[in-house]
């Protein structure tokens, strides 16, 4: 029999890890912990597309291609998709950084004096704020472009990111159109509006609210700038009662929901979110029994995000364990930004899963991959090597998937393949 003909054949795996069969919902519980390992698998692509998936015997049978990828005996998986991200941002905290050391180690501020003056300075959000609304649109495409270089070498392929250090109509708009240019790039990109993210120093908290309300919603609906509206929901941020004011408004304009809840305080916006049917409710670092268990019965999507108390030296990280056992389907992502998360690395964060929340390497693997894309709209195209799906594929340096948390700190990706194409 004539053997079809595929672009791209990758042979050699020792593992395939095709996490198939959960297109249709996010794997919650016990299913976490199914990969669809595929043992010597091999992965036939065509057109961008992965065109069969299978035993080396069956794909040998049934296709030929001019170009092989030998995967040596390593681990072959779906791309990571950091579903949680604020990439686009200028300047950066390592000075927020440093006073928490300083802090942590219970010494007084004063008692550095080589950082005495520049920790004097302003810091926190405000700073990044300061910084993204002086840089051009184009000034913060190059930045962002720079970061997202550097998921795709670590081995993101799909990824979300936010706006929110703009805190004006201009400014959060410039930061939306700068996302919406970089859909462009090898990456798929979803973008979120995260106008709530913080109040600006110069308005009243009201004529903020009304110009996220009146102003900026209307907008990105118009000028179709993102497909998600988010809210800082926290102490010091937005309360449950402006959060919900914003919510109403945003899926009257079409905008599906997420919301950041329980980053330091339970303030009860988890149940807020399931209320108004929020994709997916992110950080819950603190959440309540019962809010878990509401999430379980709404299948909300849990986001967590452990780089934030590894980076803030809190300590505190979401109850992992609880809320899988309890039939919420997690995800993972970085948080990537300057103030709480400085890291692009999906690597990273599974490390820290596994570690700080006891989660077992295949649901930190499964919560990376197709729950990801699930938070984000996209487990029709990605987060799972099936047939007709992306080719957004990477070959890890390690000969079994429980090493992908184990070697940790590296970059373990060899490979990263986007839609076919070897692009890392
Ligand atoms: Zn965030």
């Amino acid at each position: 029999m004539p053997r079809n003909s595929a672009d791209l054949l990758i042979v050699g795996a020792s593992e395939v890890l095709t996490l198939g069969g959960a297109s249709h919902r996010p794997r919650t519980g016990a299913e976490m912990n199914e990969l669809g390992i595929i043992k010597d698998g091999v992965v036939a692509i065509k057109g961008g597309l992965i065109c069969d998936i299978g035993s080396l015997q069956k794909i040998y049978d049934k296709w030929s291609a001019p170009g092989i990828i030998h995967a040596e005996g390593r681990v072959v998986m779906p791309g990571f998709v950091d579903c949680h991200t604020h990439a686009v941002f200028a300047g950066s905290r390592e000075i927020d950084f440093i006073k928490k050391i300083v802090r942590k180690s219970g010494r007084e501020i004063s008692a550095v004096p080589a950082y005495l003056e520049i920790l004097k300075g302003g810091g926190g959000i405000l700073e990044t704020v300061a910084k993204t609304r002086e840089a051009s649109e184009e000034r913060l495409m190059i930045y962002a472009a720079f970061w997202l270089n550097n998921m795709l070498k670590y081995g993101t392929t799909t990824v979300e990111i936010k706006s929110g250090y703009g805190l004006s109509f201009e400014d959060e708009l410039k930061i939306l159109f700068a996302i919406k240019k970089l859909r462009g790039s090898k990456m798929d990109i979803v973008s979120t509006f995260l106008g709530a993210h913080a109040f600006p120093p110069e308005k009243s908290r009201e004529a903020y609210l009304k110009e996220i309300i009146d102003h900026m919603i209307p907008h990105i609906h118009v000028h179709e700038l993102a497909k998600y509206c988010d809210v800082f929901c926290e102490a010091g941020a937005f309360s449950v009662e402006e959060a919900e004011k914003i919510i109403e408004i945003a899926r009257v304009w079409g905008l599906k929901i997420k919301l950041h809840a329980g980053e330091f305080n339970d303030l009860g916006a988890v149940e807020l979110g399931v209320k108004y049917g929020a994709v997916s409710i992110d950080h819950l670092d603190h959440i309540s029994d019962s809010a878990i268990l509401a999430m379980a019965e709404a299948e909300t999507i849990g986001v967590l995000l452990p780089a934030v108390p590894f980076h803030l030296m809190t300590g505190h990280y979401a109850p992992a364990r609880k809320m899988i056992d309890a039939g919420v389907p997690i995800a993972l992502a970085t948080d990537f930004n300057p103030g709480s998360a400085p890291t692009f690395s999906m690597q990273m964060v599974i490390a820290l899963a596994c570690r700080q929340m006891q989660m077992t390497p295949a649901e930190a693997i499964t919560a990376s991959t197709i729950n990801a894309a699930h938070a984000i709209g996209m487990e029709e195209k990605v987060g799972s090597l099936e047939i007709g799906k992306q080719a957004d594929i990477i070959i890890l340096d390690i000969d079994n998937y429980l090493q992908l948390p184990y070697w940790f700190g590296g970059n373990l990706a060899r490979e990263v393949i986007k839609k076919g194409v070897i692009v890392s």
